[in-house]
């Protein structure tokens, strides 16, 4: 069955419709991309299915639960989800490791066994070395890979992206991706990523959706979309 499900979700803000009745299912353990220019609600889409947004009309289901509707707001972090920005949002005062067991300790696992998990992540992403580092010690690429580490380690159902890989430049974009991709994959999360980039959503999607003005304009499988 579906995973998540998305019905006639609205959002404004003053005057402006930035979601205008948004029709969305992400399959169990698919790669959806979501695709659309500057503007055209997908991070309002996102943040709406991540509980950090309440949306104005619609419902979105989570498994077998309501987590919005007009009754209904489930809290972000009841969510089991994770969220990958484009910015990173890594702790600067917290080391490598301890952002990476932020995840687990919001989960209360901790001790040896948190601890283990975080190394052997954080070797997975091959920042095995940088454990002890803080974040404006790495680079770009290697913050987003504790920023990846810290999302998937906690074993989230969902993970949203939003558009992670947009501050990188284009040879560690095409290696990131891989590795997202693997990663996801392997963590048998529902994923859901956000770009403007249409080579990155050919590379990453089993699913393609297009926003435009904050209508699904267009919606199939990778090859379907991009056969044209
Ligand atoms: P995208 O992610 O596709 O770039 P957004 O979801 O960020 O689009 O924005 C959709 C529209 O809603 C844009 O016109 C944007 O300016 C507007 N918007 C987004 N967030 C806010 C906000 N907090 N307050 C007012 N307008 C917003
Ligand atoms: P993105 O880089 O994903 O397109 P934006 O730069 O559009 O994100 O938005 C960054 C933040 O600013 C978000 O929290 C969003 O809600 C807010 N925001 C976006 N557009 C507006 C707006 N027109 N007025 C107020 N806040 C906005």
């Amino acid at each position: 069955g579906h995973h998540v499900i998305v019905r006639g979700a609205s959002k404004r803000y003053g005057s402006l419709e930035a979601l205008c009745g948004i029709d969305l299912d992400l399959a169990a353990g698919s790669f959806t991309v979501l695709l659309g220019p500057s503007g055209s609600g997908k991070s309002t889409l996102l943040r709406s299915i991540a509980g950090v947004e309440k949306l104005d009309g619609g419902t979105i289901h989570f498994g077998p639960r309501t987590i919005s509707d007009r009754q209904t707001h489930v809290k972000p972090e009841k969510r089991a989800l994770a969220m990958v920005f484009q910015d990173y949002a890594l702790w600067p005062h917290l080391t490598v490791r301890q952002n990476v067991a932020y995840a687990l300790r919001r989960r209360r696992l901790g001790g040896q066994e948190a601890g283990r998990r975080v190394e052997s992540m954080l070797e997975r992403v091959g920042l095995g070395a940088k454990s002890g580092s803080y974040p404006h010690e790495l680079s770009g690429g290697q913050q987003q890979r504790v920023a990846l580490a810290r999302a998937i380690v906690g074993e989230p159902e969902l993970i949203l992206f939003d558009e992670p890989l947009s501050n990188l430049d284009a040879d560690l974009r095409e290696h990131l991706r891989l590795e997202i991709a693997t990663l996801t994959r392997e963590t048998g999360a529902t994923a859901l990523y956000i770009t403007h980039d249409q080579s990155e959503a050919f590379a990453l999607a089993d699913e393609v959706a297009i926003l435009n003005a904050g209508v699904i304009e267009q919606r199939g499988s990778a090859e379907s979309i991009f056969r044209h």
